[in-house]
């Protein structure tokens, strides 16, 4: 699980502003209100077992006021954790550190990136939130998503997934390919969590790293949002 800087809106998983997606209406707010909006909110019952709320991490170099954002990158995972919650930024526990390697590794580098999660306080026992705790949540991932545009959304394991495929079944069938959303491009992968427990041979720690890699290339290709994805 995850969470970082900032935070509150509506979008859905087609690209059409359904499904997945609660509707993005109004105006795109900064991310310094978006942050303010969730670290205030109490819409859902995991408000009462938070620490703190945890809105996500900018890019270092992004100005917090702007509107709009562009932000090449957004990682999205699941939730913070025990560390999440504690510090108020998203992947800073073990995931958190595993994360960072092989984004190192793929040649990527995190402080470039925006990091958010499905829901932002954390979830007891660090469970996977529930579909009405990830349906509540989602007005501000999608405030989020519509200031950044990002060019490639990172969808870190199925919770995360599901919220830009609908009918989403299989986390390994949905990954291998780009998945066109609102003018963004989806690509769908491993947790860091599930790639530190299957050890660094395992299925998900050799998927997450194929698909970060991908994340680099299509960077390389200077691959921007609402350009035509590739069948
Ligand atoms: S998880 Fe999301 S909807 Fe629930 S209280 Fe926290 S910020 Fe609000």
């Amino acid at each position: 699980m995850t969470g970082g800087r900032g935070p509150t809106g509506g979008i859905g998983p087609d690209g059409a502003g359904t499904a997945v997606g609660t509707g993005l209406a109004g105006e795109v707010r900064c991310w310094q209100a978006l942050a303010d909006a969730v670290r205030n909110c109490t819409a859902c019952a995991l408000a009462a077992g938070r620490v703190q709320a945890v809105p996500g991490d900018l890019p270092t170099a992004a100005d917090p006021q702007a509107v709009p954002l562009p932000t090449p990158v957004v990682l999205v995972g699941e939730g913070p954790g025990e560390q999440e919650d504690v510090q108020g930024r998203p992947f800073v526990g073990r995931s958190g550190r595993l994360l960072d390697a092989l984004l190192a590794e793929a040649g990527l580098h995190r402080s470039e990136m925006a990091v958010l999660n499905v829901v932002k306080c954390r979830p007891p026992g660090n469970r996977t939130p529930t579909p009405q705790e990830a349906h509540t949540c989602r007005q501000h991932l999608d405030r989020q998503l519509a200031l950044l545009t990002p060019g490639v959304i990172v969808a870190l394991g199925s919770s995360a997934a599901r919220q830009f495929i609908a009918g989403l079944t299989s986390l390994a069938g949905a990954r291998g390919r780009l998945h066109p959303w609102r003018g963004s491009h989806v690509i769908v992968t491993y947790h860091p969590s599930a790639a530190l427990r299957s050890g660094p041979r395992g299925v998900a720690a050799i998927g997450l790293r194929q698909d970060l890699a991908q994340v680099r290339r299509m960077l390389e290709a200077g691959l921007r949002p609402h350009d035509p994805v590739a069948p």
